[in-house]
């Protein structure tokens, strides 16, 4: 190989490369998501939690439903000892009759709170079928999500694995000392160890060779880096 054949397959190197390093990233990023999907993880908790303040709001429903039963059963009582014609004494009867009043508001006050829980647990179970809802949906879309996913990280494999092979023919024929450098280069300098000339300049850092630069390049005997950004120049006859 000459020097001319050798940037030329350095440069090929780089492009090969810089895709692999792109489906490297996707790579990362397809398993990243593989792992579950941050909304419905969210919806999730949401549903849950919506469910357990209903489940705690039919319970204080039935709390309240049995106090005014306890209410209702103890006013009936007072009422069939008021109305039985049993009681004869009057501070008695007076004693029962305010008894009897002082339950009646108890348990009309019971009945206006328990209007106001059941109020409240209709809300709340408004709010859990809507979550109930949103998380159907977000379950849905994460299982074709998902699906697409799979399918892209077998895809990936594949491209992966035809880059790996198309890699070792290109190293195969290069130096392994200059495959270090450029290795080394690669890793320092933004992933791109070489550059194109390109209308007398490095398409990188875009400085203009000067004319002696030119000729080096252009004749080619050995590897001519950028006077400026230092990266291995490579002239495309
Ligand atoms: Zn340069």
């Amino acid at each position: 190989m000459n020097t001319t054949q050798v940037t030329a397959a350095l440069y090929q190197l780089q492009q090969l490369d810089l895709e692999i390093d792109r489906l490297a990233a996707e790579k990362q990023s397809v398993a990243n998501s593989l792992q579950g999907s941050p909304t419905l993880r969210r919806l999730r908790t949401e549903h849950k939690t919506a469910q357990q303040q209903q489940v705690a709001g039919e319970q204080s429903q039935k709390e309240a439903e049995w106090t005014l039963d306890e209410y209702n059963q103890r006013l009936a009582a007072q009422e069939r000892r008021l109305y039985s014609g049993s009681i004869v004494n009057a501070k008695e009867l007076q004693a029962l009759q305010q008894e009897t009043q002082t339950l009646r508001a108890q348990q009309s006050r019971q009945e206006e709170r328990l209007l106001e829980v059941i109020d409240i647990v209709e809300a709340l179970t408004e709010a859990t079928r809507h979550k109930e809802v949103a998380l159907k949906e977000a379950d849905e879309q994460w299982k074709q999500e998902y699906v697409v996913l799979q399918a892209r990280q077998s895809q990936i494999e594949g491209q992966w694995q035809e880059l790996q092979t198309k890699r070792q023919e290109i190293t195969a024929d290069l130096d392994a000392t200059l495959l270090k450098r450029y290795d080394t280069m690669r890793r320092s300098m933004q992933g791109r160890a070489v550059s194109k000339v390109e209308q007398n300049s490095c398409q990188w850092c875009r400085v203009i060779l000067t004319p002696s630069e030119m000729q080096q390049v252009r004749i080619s005997v050995k590897l001519q880096t950028c006077s400026n950004c230092g990266r291995i120049l490579y002239y495309e006859r």
